[in-house]
């Protein structure tokens, strides 16, 4: 006998929406019956719900250890919760230290594992080719390895330069390791942003135009085919971008694009929010739409939160200078909520391919499918139920990000996370936490 049955719902399969129940066993789905069908102890009824593999969000930024006062597992992942996602993959920056080593790891993978309340995947640093260090980041288990062609903005982790990019790519390839990079240009993001006039969010865009973006990948792909690296490029912000990714797909390499719910949410009427939408790339006038018909017609491979929280003064400051502002957003809250809204909702975004873009496609890239990422037999009970239709507002009480500051916060939504399970346990229900610090569990790379 099954220990829990979730009945009634619309479940979303990789290949169809069906109406069945999926029955539960010590934390994994051990069948899935047609309704009614198989006994559970336990029932979750979720008549008029959808239920969607548990979201994977491939791209987060902790900051625990080191910035703990910036966000912090415990406030991280309790906004996971909230926002269906049952397995974050933390970036190694910007704790301190950086995940460069196993040391590092170690550190990093014990403040998750005290404070995490959902699953959690860690990211390595690629900052030098260093075989060593990268090959004890493979065996640990890190999901790939992140890095930089511009500053990241923080000192203790450096960007890859001309001289360094390919031998790194050649020792992350030898570790067996999927790369990951922050695409724009150093060279033209510093010309722009000499050039750039006035103070505001409309000047800190200038600084860092389109062409950045582009000019990046092409030389990330470039660097990739000559290397044999297996590569992926973070939040990609345009349409060009996407398109860059395109062409080196169609080239024979093994490279994927990850565009952000913020890209997908906010556009030119937007800019008076000012630092709270600070990020690189920036949020671009005119760019939404666009961005949008890629993710409709299936251009982009998955999409991630690149929750990257900070202290409410480090935003504020800002105001009436946004270059001294932090830049990146916080949105792991919101991420399913804005796709439930924007995409199924406003955009007729089937629940099929959002399944595959928050879930299956980011588990299948970083290794850890199908043990996450999909609703199928033999895999972790990891769920988000959501209720498509109901209308609500994100109110910034509800907010769990440290600061308490999100450019979402006050946001209407129509598409709303009713509960959150992680291997058959409730961690979020009807408004209420019920999961606790220490019931994450780390997932390591089971595959290359
Ligand atoms: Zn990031």
């Amino acid at each position: 006998m099954a220990d829990l049955a979730i009945r009634g719902g619309r479940v979303v399969l990789h290949d169809a929406v069906r109406e069945v129940d999926v029955l539960i066993l010590a934390g994994s789905i051990i069948r899935i019956v047609a309704p009614g069908e198989g006994d559970a102890a336990e029932t979750i009824d979720a008549r008029g719900l959808l239920v969607l593999p548990g979201v994977v969000d491939a791209h987060v930024h902790v900051n625990e250890p080191g910035r703990t006062e910036w966000e912090g597992w415990v406030a991280a992942t309790r906004g996971a919760a909230r926002g269906g996602v049952t397995t974050v993959a933390d970036m190694p920056l910007n704790s301190i230290p950086p995940t460069l080593d196993e040391a590092a790891f170690d550190v990093k993978e014990a403040a998750a594992s005290a404070g995490a309340l959902v699953d959690y995947a860690l990211w390595g640093g690629l900052v030098r080719a260093d075989p060593e260090a990268l090959r004890a980041l493979a065996e640990c288990g890190v999901v790939g390895l992140k890095c930089f062609l511009c500053p990241s903005g923080v000192d203790e982790f450096p960007h890859l330069d001309d001289d360094e990019l390919l031998p790194a790519l050649r020792a992350a390839t030898r570790a067996g390791l999927l790369v990951a990079a922050h695409c724009e240009d150093e060279g033209i993001v510093a010309r722009a942003t000499a050039e750039a006039r006035g103070r505001d969010l409309r000047a800190w865009l200038e600084s860092r135009p389109i062409d950045a973006e582009r000019v990046a990948i092409e030389r990330f792909a470039a660097a990739a085919k000559v290397t044999g690296a297996r590569v992926h490029v973070v939040h990609v912000s345009s349409a060009d971008g996407i398109a860059a990714v395109a062409r080196a797909r169609r080239a024979g390499l093994d490279i994927t694009a990850e565009t952000c719910p913020h890209y997908l949410a906010f556009d030119a009427s937007d800019l008076d929010l000012g630092p709270l939408i600070k990020c690189a790339p920036p949020i671009r006038a005119g760019a939404r739409a666009r961005l949008w018909e890629d993710v409709l017609a299936g251009h982009v491979d998955h999409i991630a939160s690149d929750h990257s929280p900070c202290t409410a003064e480090l935003k504020t400051r800002g105001n009436d200078d946004v270059f001294v502002a932090w830049g990146g957003i916080s949105g792991i809250q919101s991420t399913l909520p804005l796709l439930l809204s924007e995409g199924m909702n406003a955009r007729g975004l089937p629940a099929e391919l959002l399944a595959q873009l928050l879930a299956t496609r980011p588990a299948k890239r970083l290794g850890i499918w199908p043990r996450k990422g999909e609703i199928r037999v033999g895999t972790d009970a990891d769920f988000a139920l959501v209720d498509p239709d109901r209308g609500w507002t994100l109110e910034r009480e509800e907010l769990e990000t440290r600061s308490g500051l999100s450019p979402y916060a006050g946001r209407r939504f129509r598409g709303a996370v009713v509960r959150t399970i992680v291997r058959g346990r409730t961690v979020y229900a009807d408004g209420e936490i019920t999961g606790a610090p220490g019931d994450g569990w780390f997932v390591r790379r089971l595959v290359a």
